[in-house]
């Protein structure tokens, strides 16, 4: 028998030409004695089977059950007298049951270990009814009573749901990602569009009417001007948020020292107006996304030169560690810092601690740059202490 197990004493006892049982085998080992080995083997194999974790049925060439273990009476809710003697098919589907004596025939034609049913569904059927999911694999194996075939089986019912739940979450995400394209779309043409005009509008009437306007409605046009004005930015944000990632991924090797000189040069007008010293170690190159991370570094950047307390030089340095697998970059400032019970809520959209008339902004950059870290495989945090400065730490795993 080429690939099975053989439950047999080392030296079998052997017929005689005369038609005789000899005592010793050819190894010289007296009948008793390989008797002896054949229980002994015997009885390790059964208490081998009887320990496996996975339910085991023993079936020989007929598809007769000779022996199970406690985990199959677990498994299939049988006691063991309720399977031993009875077809193997008691275990199988209603509707599987008539090809099944085939299926068996055929391994027995060219019985080597391997699992069954190899790209099909498999399933066995409890004595309640229940149709339980279920992977097998089957190793051919010599008894004493012949060649029988091995089944471990292993119920696979909680593996089926997780797979199934990560599937309709994943269909639940790709729907939500469609319905948000088709906000960004909507947000993007039929809002912004008619805000353009009111905008316009009020500007228009605002110049045209501008000496005969008393102090009372000149404030009140001028807060509609600034609203208008502020949900154009949000919307702006919003949708940067909302595309963000959306065509496709673009990972290369990137200089995150070019990055840094890029967004200075996009802040220059605001480096420049504050006096801002902003200094930076050697950066390491990362398998990114240069735009976004660029738009990433200009956000922390830009947040680090804003949030400054009235009076204070912003002093920003921008550094990089090393870690096991991933590269840390770190943005620190001399800042108006965070209260510590914010650190986590600060990256929410829309979430601001500082009211928009001393701080402008839409409270979407840091929900951007979150969202931009976790496209790349990583983690955003911040460091902080109110009126100390703060530190923003990213890390982008070397595969992302
Ligand atoms: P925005 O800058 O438009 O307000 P962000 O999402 O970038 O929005 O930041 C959210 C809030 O986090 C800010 O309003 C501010 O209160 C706080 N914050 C962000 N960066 C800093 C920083 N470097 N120092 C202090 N506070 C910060």
């Amino acid at each position: 028998m080429g690939h099975c197990l053989q439950v047999q004493p080392r030296g079998s006892s052997t017929r005689m030409s005369d038609g005789t049982d000899s005592t010793s085998g050819p190894t010289g080992i007296s009948a008793k004695q390989a008797e002896d080995d054949l229980a002994k083997s015997e009885r390790r194999f059964r208490l081998l089977v009887e320990s496996s974790p996975n339910a085991v049925v023993l079936a020989a060439a007929d598809g007769t059950i000779s022996l199970v273990n406690r985990q199959a009476e677990v498994a299939f809710g049988y006691q063991r007298d309720e399977l031993i003697g009875k077809p193997v098919e008691m275990l199988v589907p209603q509707r599987f049951r008539p090809g099944h004596p085939a299926l068996r025939a055929e391994f027995m034609a060219d019985p080597r270990q391997r699992p069954m049913g190899v790209g099909r569904d498999l399933f066995a059927v409890r004595k309640d009814g229940f149709e339980m999911p279920v992977e097998i694999g089957l190793t051919p194996i010599e008894m004493p009573e012949g060649l029988c075939t091995m089944a471990t089986i292993t119920d696979i019912t909680l593996r089926k749901r997780a797979e199934e739940e990560l599937r309709r979450t994943a269909a639940a995400l790709a729907r939500s990602n469609e319905e948000l394209e088709q906000f960004a779309h909507v947000a993007s043409h039929d809002l912004q569009e008619p805000l353009r005009v009111v905008r316009q509008h009020v500007e228009f009437v605002q110049h045209r009417l501008d000496k005969a306007l008393d102090e009372d409605t000149r404030q009140s046009m001028d807060l509609a001007v600034d609203a208008a004005a502020r949900m154009q930015a949000l919307i702006r944000d919003l949708l940067a948020y909302a595309l963000l990632g959306r065509e496709g991924r673009a990972f290369a090797q990137t200089d995150m020292n070019a990055i840094v000189g890029m967004a200075m040069g996009n802040l220059a007008a605001r480096i420049e107006e504050t006096g801002a010293s902003i200094r930076h170690d050697s950066l390491p190159g990362l398998m990114a996304d240069g735009r976004l991370m660029a738009q990433l570094m200009q956000n922390l950047l830009g947040n680090a030169i804003k949030f400054c307390a009235k009076g204070r030089v912003p002093a920003v340095r921008i550094g990089a560690r090393r870690e096991e697998r991933s590269w840390l970059i770190f943005v620190e400032d001399n800042g108006i810092g965070i209260e510590p019970e914010h650190a986590e809520r600060i990256f929410k959209m829309f979430y601001r601690l500082n009211p928009a008339s001393e701080y402008a902004g839409t409270g979407i950059g840091l929900a951007i740059c979150k969202k931009i870290v976790q496209y790349h495989g990583g983690r955003i945090w911040v460091e902080t202490r109110p009126e100390q400065g703060s530190t923003f730490f990213f890390s982008i795993p070397d595969q992302p």
